[in-house]
């Protein structure tokens, strides 16, 4: 029996997505753009991009028998009207943490693809066993550009997907199946215009051009993905960024349609919305892994969490109880944050001329808020 796009969209409704759509998987236009951004070196450490190969631009080498991809969104947005402002807020507070917003709550991982295998049986009974891989963040896969080509959105300057009445704060998922299904008759068109708020707002002018990323200076790459130790120059434009970034996001000026989550699975948890930096760079090991239980922040580990906090209190207004915790970590196991701590502390004790230059400018950016 031939599936219909209504007939998607209603499950889709059914089981909280926020939007489904039906791409073909000729990405050989995006393969080029890709294999730029690759020789430019601009993935950083992420060296599996590279190694994936075509993988990652031809779904039928990943998952052989591959013809359509069925792509999904699921907003994260707190549920609060007022909730850019209040991020804003968190940010402008320098003993506040910033986390990013999706990383508030449960897993996007697990919700994402857990959904889409229910989806998967809600096709399977209504077309027979059908071959099928269903994949969120975990796979080579150009998820964002098959969305595009599914017509849920389009690439923003920033290179996220946005959807018009829905803006840019949802996960997306793909199906990849077997099933010949009818891809949407064209792609969104792009209505980003002549804004250029994204690339105004981004602390480290990561966005090097309209719809270019260079990931070496993307804080969501400095925090999550990089392993080693934060390039020095960069730190102190991360301000209290413990977690990701959501700048180039909060500055979209289509971010103001998004909408409430269908479910409170990324509501946030261990006070994470609200909590010091003091209070979670005092987190031993064993607090992390059963504080954040579930949370997609404990997949970079205790180490890189205490790294990220020590760039953060360096960057923070000091004062005796920044000191005393960073202090107390001067010793720690791991040289990584040793030498992140000697970074913040040397910030804070011994040139606060220097700092108060750097903040002028960090606030300025602020204040254009
Ligand atoms: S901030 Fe402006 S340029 Fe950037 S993605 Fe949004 S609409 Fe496009």
């Amino acid at each position: 029996m031939e599936l219909r796009i209504e007939q998607l969209q209603q499950w889709a409704r059914e089981l909280g997505f926020g939007s489904i759509g039906v791409a073909d998987i000729d990405l050989s236009q995006a393969e080029a753009g890709l294999q730029a951004w690759l020789q430019a070196g601009f993935h950083g450490e992420m060296d599996y991009m590279a190694r994936h190969g075509t993988k990652r631009s031809r779904p039928a080498e990943l998952v052989p028998g591959t013809v359509s991809a069925i792509m999904v969104t699921i907003d994260y947005t707190p549920g609060e009207s007022r909730w850019i402002d209040r991020a804003w807020a968190t940010l402008a507070d320098p003993e506040r943490a910033y986390v990013s917003r999706y990383a508030l709550g449960r897993d996007y991982h697990k919700v994402v693809r857990a959904r889409l295998q229910r989806l998967a049986s809600r096709i399977e009974s209504e077309v027979g066993a059908f071959g099928y891989r269903v994949f969120c963040d975990s796979a080579p896969v150009m998820e964002l550009e098959l969305a595009r080509r599914a017509g849920l959105g389009w690439r923003g300057k920033h290179t996220l997907l946005i959807e018009a009445g829905r803006g840019s704060t949802f996960f997306v998922g793909t199906l990849y199946t077997d099933l010949p299904l009818a891809p949407a008759a064209q792609p969104c068109a792009d209505h980003c215009g002549r804004c250029t708020r994204c690339i105004d707002a981004c602390p480290t002018g990561a966005i090097v051009a309209p719809y270019r990323v260079d990931a070496r200076r993307c804080i969501s790459y400095l925090t999550i993905e990089l392993k080693g130790a934060i390039p020095e120059p960069l730190r102190p434009a991360i301000g209290n960024r413990i977690y990701g970034c959501d700048d180039c996001q909060l500055a979209c000026p289509w971010n103001r349609f998004a909408r409430p989550p269908a479910t409170d699975e990324f509501a946030a948890r261990a006070g994470l919305d609200a909590a010091t930096l003091v209070e979670l760079f005092g987190w031993s090991e064993r607090e992390f892994d059963e504080r954040l239980a579930g949370s997609p922040i404990r997949r970079i580990g205790h180490e890189r969490w205490l790294r990220n906090l020590a760039v953060a209190l360096g960057n923070s207004a000091g004062g005796p109880q920044v000191l005393a915790a960073l202090r107390a970590r001067s010793d720690d196991a791991s040289a990584l944050v040793r030498e992140h701590v000697a970074w913040a502390l040397r910030r804070l004790e011994s040139d606060p001329g220097a700092r108060e230059g750097l903040d002028s400018v960090h606030n300025a950016h602020w204040r254009s808020h």
